[in-house]
């Protein structure tokens, strides 16, 4: 390593870190923080009361959650609770900020934004959804106009989404691969993985389990449960069972033994980490061919992609899935998505706002 940085991570502002309600940036944190600190750098993690990160300083801020972009009109203005937890870790940041070399946001809001001409200390802000909202999207696009290369996104898709996807630089994820164990010996059953929510499409996973009689595990947080009831109401015979939300190891002990993960974006997912954990323990994907997934999925090879909304796309897929050997999907992580890929690319992203690289 040639120079040591000093990063100050902050976090999503929708859920504390191990919550689930951030979604996959969480894992996207943790893993970043863990393998630059692997390498030498200096890492702090701002994050909501009750954060937890395993081996990693987490500086923890009090005040109420933000609300999801997801949750919210397009043309929606933007929403600040009165002790806005958002609000209290950029007052944190903005008193610190001349111990940091760059400061990282990873919400998914309008402030973070706002604020950067106002910071001495460069912002790196890492979008982790497409857009969703017209305030972001045009804070967002003038903060890219202003400050080239400071925007990081998952993947081209999610870039396009914005009308400033040529100043986005691409990052992708990564994950530790070790924590995921091969299996190549499946049994009879189907993974889904994610938040419970409308934008995940789970309705159309349970009913290809109905379809094909394959049962289905889902695992993921309850984001939105008068959507999880209107599922088991409409298809009260389906062979799916609803195991929680998991810790990585608890979840990558289910999904293994599946013969295939199932993922069903109705929005342009920006990335879709469950698609890499899967392929790290040899679980094919089958996907909508949308977003993030789209690009992770090598059709034919570690999976399937098929029609977007097309149940029947699904289960033509699942009944082709023996096709796919399971040691080519465990092989694209090692080579795409290792937690030294995504040092490598964050490490350079950081560099090149500093100069240094
Ligand atoms: N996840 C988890 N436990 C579960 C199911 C999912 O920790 O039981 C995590 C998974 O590891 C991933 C995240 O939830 O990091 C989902 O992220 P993804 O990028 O797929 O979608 P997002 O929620 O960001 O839209």
């Amino acid at each position: 390593m040639t120079e040591s940085l000093k990063l100050l991570f902050l976090s999503t502002s929708v859920g504390q870190l191990g919550s689930g309600l951030g979604g996959g940036v969480e894992l996207t944190v943790l893993n970043i923080a863990q393998e630059l600190h692997r390498r030498g750098h200096k890492i702090a993690v701002v994050a909501p009361v009750g954060s937890v990160l395993e081996s990693i300083r987490v500086i923890e801020i009090t005040g109420d959650l933000q609300v999801t972009a997801q949750t919210q009109d397009y043309n929606a203005s933007i929403v600040m609770p009165a002790d806005a937890v958002l609000a209290n870790m950029w007052e944190y940041a903005r008193k610190v900020e001349e111990e940091w070399d760059v400061i990282v946001n990873f919400a998914y809001d309008w402030l973070p934004f706002y604020l950067t001409p106002f910071f001495r200390t460069p912002i790196a802000h890492f979008i982790s959804m497409g857009s969703l909202s017209r305030s972001l999207d045009r804070i967002a696009g003038q903060i890219a106009a202003k400050f080239p290369g400071t925007i990081g996104v998952y993947t081209v898709s999610q870039a396009e989404t914005f009308a400033f996807a040529d100043e986005c630089q691409l990052l992708g994820s990564g994950i530790d691969l070790l924590l995921y164990e091969f299996c190549s010996q499946p049994e009879p059953k189907l993974a889904w993985l994610g938040r419970i929510a409308a934008e995940k499409g789970l309705e159309d996973a349970v009913a290809a389990a109905k379809i094909t009689g394959i049962p289905l595990k889902i695992m993921g947080k309850m984001q939105d449960e008068d959507y999880w009831q209107k599922i088991c109401a409409d298809y009260p015979d389906a062979p799916v069972e609803y195991l929680g939300f998991m810790t990585t190891i608890q979840m990558q002990k289910q999904v293994r033994e599946c013969r295939a993960l199932l993922m069903t974006p109705r929005w342009v997912e920006a990335f879709g980490n469950v698609a890499i954990e899967a392929l790290a323990c040899g679980v094919p994907v089958i996907s909508y061919e949308r977003g993030g997934p789209a690009e992770i999925v090598r059709d034919g090879l570690t999976g399937f992609l098929v029609e977007p909304d097309s149940v029947n796309g699904l289960v033509s897929a699942i009944a082709q899935i023996d096709k796919i050997d399971r040691r080519a999907c465990r092989s694209q992580a090692e080579v795409e998505y290792s937690l030294g890929a995504l040092g490598d690319r964050f490490e350079h992203w950081f560099k090149s706002i500093l100069n240094l690289s």
